[in-house]
This record gives C-alpha cells, sequence and structure tokens, in this order.
C-alpha cells in the first residue's frame, strides 16, 4: 500500500476520470475527499466503495470555479480528515464549438471550471503544504492542450492554461518539498467522452497508434504512481496518457 496514511482530494471525483483515481488511491490505502458539483448520489457511491477498502472518505458538494467555496470546502476538508497531502485538479467541463460561433460565455465557463478551478484549489491548499513541507499536486490536463483541437478553443486553452501552471507552481514550491506534474490524457472512455459524436469517436479511434480507446484505470495508475513517495524527483513533469495519440 504505497499511500498508507496520505489524505487525497480529488476534484470532480464523482465521475469518470476522477472516481477511478480516487478509488486507485483508496485501494492504495489513502484516505479521500471527493469533491463534485452535482451528482452527490455517484460521489456518494464513490465513497462508499472506498470505504469498503478500509480507508475513510467524504464528499463535498463544491464549484471549484468559485473562490470562497473552495476555500470553505478546503477547511471542512481539514476538520474532516486533519491533513491533505495529495490534491488532484481533475474536474472539467467542455463546451465545444469552432470559434466563429462559440460565445463568450462558453469560452468564459470553461476557464472558470478548468484552470480557475485548479488556482483555487491550489491557493487553498499550498500554504499549509508549504508549511509541511511536502505535498503532490496532480494537474489533469489533455493533449488538446498540447496539440490544439478544433471546436475546442476553451478547453484547448484551459489544458495549456493548466500545463503553464504546474509548471510554475512545481518551481515556486520545489525548495518546500511539493511537487506538482500534470497528466494528458488522449482520448478516455467517460461521460465526456460519450457525449462525443459517433462519427468523431470513429475518426479519433483511427490516428490512435495502439488502436484503442483509453479506461480511466489507465490515468489512475499514473496518478497514483504520482502521487506516491516513488515519485518524489519528479516535479514540473507532463505526461501524456494516450496509447501514442500525439507522438
Ligand atoms: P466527466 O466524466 O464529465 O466528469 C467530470 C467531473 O468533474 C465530474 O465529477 C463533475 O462533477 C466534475 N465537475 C464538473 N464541473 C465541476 C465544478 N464546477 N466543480 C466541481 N466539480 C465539477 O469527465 P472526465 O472525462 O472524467 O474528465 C475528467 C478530467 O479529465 C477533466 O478535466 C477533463 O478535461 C480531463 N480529460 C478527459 C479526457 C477524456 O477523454 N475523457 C481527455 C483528456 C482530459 P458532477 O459529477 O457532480 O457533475
Amino acid at each position: 500500500m504505497i499511500l498508507k496514511n496520505k489524505v487525497a482530494v480529488v476534484t470532480g471525483g464523482s465521475r469518470g476520470i476522477g472516481r477511478a483515481v480516487a478509488l486507485g488511491f483508496a485501494k492504495e490505502g489513502a484516505d479521500i475527499a471527493v469533491i463534485y458539483s452535482g451528482s452527490s448520489e455517484r460521489a456518494e457511491d464513490v465513497c462508499k466503495e472506498a470505504k469498503e477498502m478500509g480507508v475513510n472518505a467524504f464528499s463535498y458538494k463544491c464549484d471549484v470555479a468559485d473562490f470562497d467555496i473552495t476555500e470553505s470546502t478546503v477547511n471542512q476538508i481539514y476538520e474532516d480528515l486533519s491533513r491533505i497531502d495529495i490534491l488532484v485538479n481533475n474536474a472539467g467541463i467542455t463546451r465545444d464549438g469552432l470559434v466563429l460561433q462559440m460565445k463568450e460565455q462558453d469560452f468564459d465557463d470553461v476557464i472558470a471550471v478548468n484552470l480557475k478551478g485548479a488556482f483555487n484549489m491550489i491557493k487553498h491548499t499550498t500554504r499549509r503544504f508549504a508549511k509541511q513541507k511536502s505535498g503532490r499536486i496532480i494537474n489533469i490536463s489533455s493533449v488538446s492542450g498540447l496539440m490544439g483541437n478544433s471546436g475546442q478553443a476553451n478547453y484547448s486553452a484551459s489544458k495549456a492554461g493548466l500545463i503553464g501552471l504546474t509548471k510554475t507552481i512545481a518551481k515556486e514550491l520545489a525548495s518546500r518539498g511539493v511537487t506538482c506534474n500534470a497528466i494528458a490524457p488522449g482520448f478516455i472512455t467517460t461521460d465526456m467522452t460519450e457525449a462525443m459524436p459517433e462519427a468523431v469517436k470513429e475518426a479519433s479511434l483511427g490516428i490512435i497508434p495502439q488502436k484503442r480507446i483509453g479506461t480511466p484505470e489507465d490515468i489512475a495508475a499514473l496518478a497514483v504512481f504520482l502521487a506516491s513517495d516513488n515519485a518524489g524527483y519528479i516535479t514540473g513533469e507532463v505526461i501524456r496518457v494516450d496509447g501514442g495519440l500525439y507522438i
């Protein structure tokens, strides 16, 4: 159990990649705090599954885009679980559309959740990380942030922004024992990708060298490693988990 006695916060832990990451951490002995925006039942299911593995688990309804609510949620997590060792900024949304049609609100909403949400969570946890001289921050970016993607100006910008945020936090907090890395998933089967048109899914499969869509567990396996003591000398890194999509 490589995460025993650790406490992990996973934003967007109720579904998809976040759920797999939270349960991957629980399997390795970490207590978990699952942040969600609306799906309280699904968040509770994740906690139930984690508790069956013998760890503590709490769920928190919290809009990561809201600075004050993220602050009170982080404070509540410290009350419930006493400490935080690992923060995974995974909560994310899409509002796809070609830039000619994209509404200003669609751009702002995606930046607010995907990028500002990560900043909010980092802002409210890192003072204590610095004080305890340890901490692991993992930001879930995307290959769209590396290569751009038609129809995703807002999303790609938010995910590229997360990479800049990751490298900066890594530099600022390296001397305090805190690491900050980004995972850039390719095409992963979740509710987010289920919503895409069938033709787009088929076209995506055609350009993935491994010829398969990824699973949330493919991402969780790397998150568990990056959160562990084994990854202590890795910081400011962006690691693709994409079956070769962006080679
Ligand atoms: P998903 O299945 O749509 O789940 C999104 C999660 O984010 C849910 O838990 C949702 O909570 C939460 N969330 C959304 N808005 C939130 C907000 N304002 N505050 C708090 N939580 C919020 O997505 P996914 O596919 O697992 O994606 C997870 C992350 O991986 C995202 O950052 C996404 O951009 C990234 N990613 C995904 C893929 C892919 O192919 N799936 C590829 C690259 C990167 P509720 O359940 O309460 O709605």
